[in-house]
């Protein structure tokens, strides 16, 4: 238990020296250096379970570790790739999935059981071969596919529906589940939420900054849970920052929930040690974070 506990420090002092700082704007070489002088990270942030905060996997997150020390997070570098060809964005989404799947595998060998949630460009899903690529990571990886959540934004999806469906099915037989990334953002219809083969719905956090002083988010977030239950998917709230959030969210009728109030993205080991202190027994996916003396929103 001393040891644990011990663990717990560390992993505070850590999280404050390693705090990302944010970067000038990249270009298309800075991020094919990074690549190639193997500086791209991924780290992890739990996404876990509303009614009892149990953890049930993580969000990758791609980080550059520069050699002068420097953490860039993802935004500047997807910027980057956004203005290029789209091979370099195809590379690097595929050492994303590879990467993954690698650390999925250390996780799984020690024993923990993990979803992971995995950020998916609209270039790079509906690239041609995306769909043979991912069964081959599956195929050399046992337990990945049905393990691996594929996160992508609406407006992805929205470009061809047709397109969008198939690979979606594709991905599906392979066991992986499909998740519409900071949903609500988006200019489009809500008609490709019944038209596609989805799993689970991600509230932006945008909507959960506010609350719950804010009766319109409060409005938008219970009709969004309503549409997606509707329709048979799993709503994750991104970005509780605060306990008063989770007891929100709780009453709205999220299913999961992630956000700095949980804890914040955390490179691999790290990420491991965090596990191993939150972890009551492997398997049990039992997670006991920090909680107030009068715990009011804890209904469980
Ligand atoms: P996202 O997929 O919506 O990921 C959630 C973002 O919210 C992450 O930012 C995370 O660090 C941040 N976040 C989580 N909890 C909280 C919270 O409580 N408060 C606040 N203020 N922020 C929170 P990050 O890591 O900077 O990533 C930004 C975006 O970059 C992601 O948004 C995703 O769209 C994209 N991205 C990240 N990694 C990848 C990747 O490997 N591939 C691709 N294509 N995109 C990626
Ligand atoms: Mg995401
Ligand atoms: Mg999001
Ligand atoms: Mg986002």
């Amino acid at each position: 238990y001393v040891a644990k506990s011990q663990g717990g420090d560390r992993y505070h002092r850590a999280s404050v020296r390693a705090a990302p700082t944010t970067a000038a704007k990249l270009s298309i070489v800075d991020v094919e250096g990074a690549l190639e002088r193997q500086e791209l990270q991924l780290w992890y942030q739990p996404i876990c379970q509303l009614q009892d905060l149990s953890i049930l996997g993580f969000e990758a997150l791609l980080r550059w570790r520069r050699s002068d020390g420097d953490l860039v997070t993802a935004e500047p570098i997807i910027q980057a790739l956004e203005g290029s060809r789209g091979d370099l964005e195809y590379r690097l989404g595929n050492w994303v999935l590879r990467e993954a799947a690698r650390q999925f595998q250390r996780w799984q060998r020690e024993g923990f059981n993990l979803d992971i949630h995995i950020n998916i460009s609209a270039r790079h899903f509906v690239h041609p071969v995306f769909l043979l690529e991912l069964q081959r990571l599956c195929e050399s990886h046992p337990a990945f596919g049905r393990k691996l959540i594929i996160e992508i934004t609406e407006t992805a999806m929205l470009e061809d529906l047709e397109r969008a469906k198939r690979i979606m099915l594709g991905c599906r037989q392979l066991g992986v589940r499909m998740a519409v990334d900071d949903f609500g953002t988006g200019y489009g219809s809500l008609t490709y939420l019944k038209t596609l083969p989805l799993d689970l719905l991600k509230i932006d956090r945008s909507f959960v900054a506010d609350l719950p002083g804010n009766k319109v988010d409060w409005d938008i977030t219970k009709g969004i849970v309503a549409i997606a239950h509707a329709l048979g998917l799993a709503v994750v709230a991104e970005g509780a920052e605060t306990w008063e959030q989770i007891g929100c969210l709780r009453e709205l009728g999220c299913d999961q929930v992630q956000g700095y109030f949980i804890q914040r993205p955390m490179p691999f080991d790290e990420a491991s040690r965090w596990l191993d202190t939150h972890f009551s027994h492997k398997g049990a996916q039992r997670l006991s974070p920090k909680r107030p003396a009068n715990d009011q929103f804890n209904n469980s």
